[in-house]
């Protein structure tokens, strides 16, 4: 295993996001870390980052003036605005990722049955006949799946970055 490597295991392991920091209305939201305030992320959790963000951005805000309790209080506050906008975000993307989804999903068998990326139109056809017999009503959400050469190539070719990645 390259140094490279081997180092950047280390620092992910080091990486686990501080209660604490909340103090900076910086809560943590799917491994990263957002400002509340100003919805800024930081991938990189430590505590200097949000320090500093909080520091340079919000440090002359009225946030800053808050007595302890009430800096709480807001931080549960804006935390909860945040996740009915991530909520209704989610439900306007899902269709979007479902699609995605199965066309990463089909890509996925071709690879692991060493079949050529071409088969993916074939595949495509076949699915459009059954659902044009089964459920005509559906065609739409079926035909915006891409299956054509150039797109399962790329996501065979993401999918095994992803794993070099992660060894
Ligand atoms: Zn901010």
């Amino acid at each position: 295993m390259s140094a490279i490597v081997k180092k950047r295991k280390v620092d992910l392991k080091c990486r686990a996001f501080n209660p604490e920091w909340e103090k900076y209305f910086f809560p943590e939201r799917f491994g990263q870390a957002q400002c509340l305030i100003c919805l800024k992320t930081v991938a990189v959790l430590k505590e200097y980052n949000m320090r500093r963000h909080w520091e340079t951005q919000h440090q002359a805000s009225s946030f800053a003036s808050m007595s302890a309790a009430e800096r709480k209080e807001a931080i549960v506050k804006l935390s909860g605005n945040l996740q009915k906008s991530t909520s209704l975000f989610r439900k306007q993307t899902t269709a979007a990722d479902k699609v995605t989804r199965a066309s990463y999903e089909v890509s996925r068998l071709l690879a692991r049955r060493m079949k050529p990326f071409t088969d993916g139109d074939f595949i495509k056809e076949c699915i459009m006949v059954v659902i044009d017999s089964l459920c005509p009503e559906k065609r739409s959400a079926f035909e915006s799946v891409s299956l054509s050469p150039r797109t399962v190539c790329r996501r065979i070719e993401e999918m095994s970055d992803s794993v070099n990645d992660s060894l």
